[in-house]
């Protein structure tokens, strides 16, 4: 089963993600992931699927409105590494473009109309 790493932009978070091979992602119109140009990995992963080896317990957390995820970002370079939900805040859906192995205009991209729902 593919193996991926990805890390934020200085590095002070990283992890490792076993998972069948991503071909497939999301993007998301609501205020914030527009924002961000957010390419987020379909699956929420586990703690079996995703270890991190640096940085989760320094993360940053962004929560807005009434929403339900934790948005989570590196305090020191900004980076956005995923949303966790608040109900279980060690799965995570991934930002995929903090994965280098990943060619972002290869993924099948599924549009969610989070502008009309969030
Ligand atoms: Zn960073």
């Amino acid at each position: 089963m593919p193996r991926y790493q990805g890390h934020c932009h200085c590095e002070g978070v990283a992890y490792r993600l076993t998972t069948p091979e991503i071909e497939t992602a999301m993007m998301c119109n609501c205020s914030i992931c527009r924002r961000k140009n957010l390419v987020l990995s379909e699956p929420w992963f586990t703690p079996a699927e995703l270890s991190f080896s640096e940085g989760f317990d320094s993360l940053s957390i962004y929560r807005w409105q009434d929403c339900d995820v934790n948005h989570l970002f590196c305090p020191t370079c900004g980076v956005h590494i995923g949303v966790s939900s608040i109900d279980s805040p060690t799965t995570v859906r991934l930002n995929l473009g903090c994965i280098d192995a990943l060619d972002l205009t290869k993924l099948s991209i599924r549009h969610f109309n989070g502008r009309e729902l969030l």
